[in-house]
């Protein structure tokens, strides 16, 4: 491998150094699966959700919003077959005790041994899995070559607690798997008080929890991440169509935001839920291989009809457009995680890029993030402290802040302070220099009309000249015209 490909160990050490992620309690060792956002992370994420807002809600009209509670009534856990059902095979070496999530042990071993199985480890029974490891796999946590396991069983990913001074049966509560349910629990609200008529959608983003067994490549899997799921609810026979449509809407929303075609692939569900009709993931190619980052699912009635039977509440639509006939929606989910969407930004993004010139190697790394999600816009530098320079270029971070967010930096060569703005992806510099402050009005005072800057473009590395007047404008047109970079 070329060393100076994207790797995720580069991709965790640029977080931690920059800013956008550190490990969870780390001065206590570390919480494994629990990593916090920091000032440049918090940024990031915040507008990969603003992207996928503005693109599900204020670009569908048929789609409106909801920010359920994290704490819902226990029997909505029951009633969408969490509480039966949510599980994962696991399986466990008897000579070290070590926990492994079955399916992903076969996975992973394939994908390292580049072997095929004979069928797709999520058609195989537990019988097939653990008949699979015990003829391949040595447990990677002691290394054993007995592959003494035991039999493959099934554990819930839910958390439980309960609320309130008593723990008893009608305390119970479930920190939620998926943000979804509430859209479910309020779709009469939503028909209701905003007159909504099939077909439309719900979206909600928010924190989800699972009590994973396996947490690796870094925020790729966690226990506590965050979901961006819409609901769209059809008329029964329109359910195919929907699918087709939020299937190719999903695919255009990352390749809008810079993620090239042949870097995404479909993975369609051989097994299906019992009440799912159709399944597809969308997959990226993660320096970890081509891994999920969004489920598309048709999933019929059976969530409001579930719903309608633990509750006892009519959750039927009237259809006014057809003879008020009342029918229960059929869903198309579509169901995104934040945290993989992060990464797989910043991964598409990472580039160490060779920039010397004169046959001499000189490699600066850049992110070319799409300027929409990069965390800071622009970064404001004076050449130097001195000479009011730095005050003028104050004043215009000032100008800048209300419709951007921006960076000061004074500090090293304005060469050093370019790469550090590129290493973080931020796609515009502007650099306050003496012809800055060169002009002064008549009066002597600095007026912000005067002067001009440089704009300097973290992908070509270009700079221009730009009259001050002009600097906020310019820099939104650049943003609206912005296209993808392109790696060679
Ligand atoms: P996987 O097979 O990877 O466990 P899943 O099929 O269980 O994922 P869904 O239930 O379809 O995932 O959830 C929708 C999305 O939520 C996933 O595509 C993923 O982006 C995200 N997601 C699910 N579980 C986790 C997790 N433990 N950590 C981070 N993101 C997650």
């Amino acid at each position: 491998m070329d060393n100076h490909e994207c790797t995720l160990d580069k991709i965790i050490s640029l977080c931690k150094r920059r800013g956008f992620v550190y490990q969870s309690s780390e001065i206590y060792g570390g919480q494994a699966g629990a990593w916090d956002y920091g000032p440049l992370g918090v940024e990031f994420k915040r507008n990969i959700q603003n992207a996928w807002w503005k693109y599900m809600t204020q670009m569908h009209d048929d789609v409106v919003g909801l920010d359920g509670a994290i704490f819902t009534h226990h029997t909505t856990w029951e009633a969408s077959g969490h509480v039966g059902h949510f599980s994962d095979p696991m399986v466990d070496c008897t000579e070290c005790n070590a926990r492994h999530r079955a399916d992903k042990l076969i996975e992973d071993w394939c994908r390292s041994n580049d072997f095929n199985p004979e069928k797709p480890v999520d058609t195989m029974s537990h019988e097939e899995m653990k008949a699979f490891i015990v003829d391949h796999i040595n447990c990677p946590v002691c290394g054993s070559k007995n592959r003494k396991y035991t039999d493959v069983r099934e554990f819930n990913l839910m958390f439980k607690t309960y609320q309130g001074a008593v723990a008893n049966d009608s305390s119970l509560i479930y920190l939620r798997p998926e943000t979804c349910q509430t859209i479910f629990l309020d779709f009469k609200n939503i028909v209701q008080s905003n007159r909504m008529k099939v077909p439309f959608g719900v979206a909600q983003y928010g924190k989800a929890f699972r009590n994973e067994l396996v947490f690796k490549n870094f925020i790729f899997r966690t226990c506590e991440f965050e979901q961006m799921e819409m609901e769209y609810f059809c008329k029964p026979g329109t359910e195919d169509e929907t699918f087709d449509y939020w299937r190719k809407e999903r695919w255009a929303f990352y390749l809008k935001y810079g993620i090239p075609e042949k870097q995404l692939k479909w993975h369609h569900h051989d097994k299906l839920a019992h009440y799912a009709k159709d399944a597809y993931d969308i997959t990226y190619n993660f320096p970890i291989g081509f891994e999920e980052i969004e489920g598309i699912h048709s999933r019929t009635d059976w969530d409001l009809s579930q719903h309608m039977k633990f509750s006892k509440k009519d959750m039927q639509y009237m259809d006014q457009e057809d003879g008020n006939k009342k029918y229960i929606p059929y869903v198309v989910e579509t169901s995104a995680g934040l945290n993989r969407n992060f990464l797989m930004f910043l991964c598409e993004a990472y580039e160490e890029q060779n920039v010397g010139t004169d046959g001499k190697d000189d490699y600066r790394t850049v992110l070319h993030l799409d300027p929409r999600l990069a965390p800071i816009t622009v970064a404001v530098l004076p050449l130097m402290k001195k000479d009011g320079l730095a005050e003028k270029a104050k004043e215009i971070q000032n100008m800048l802040k209300e419709d951007f967010v921006t960076d000061f930096d004074v500090s090293g060569s304005v060469g050093k302070r370019y790469r550090r703005q590129d290493e973080v992806g931020t796609p515009f510099c502007v650099t306050i220099d003496y012809e800055t402050i060169q002009e002064k009005l008549e009066d002597g005072s600095n007026n912000l009309n005067y002067g001009t800057v440089t704009l300097r473009f973290r992908d070509s590395m270009e700079q221009v000249r730009v009259p001050l007047y002009d600097l906020c404008a310019r820099i939104h047109k650049e943003i609206a015209a912005y296209k993808p970079y392109v790696k060679n």
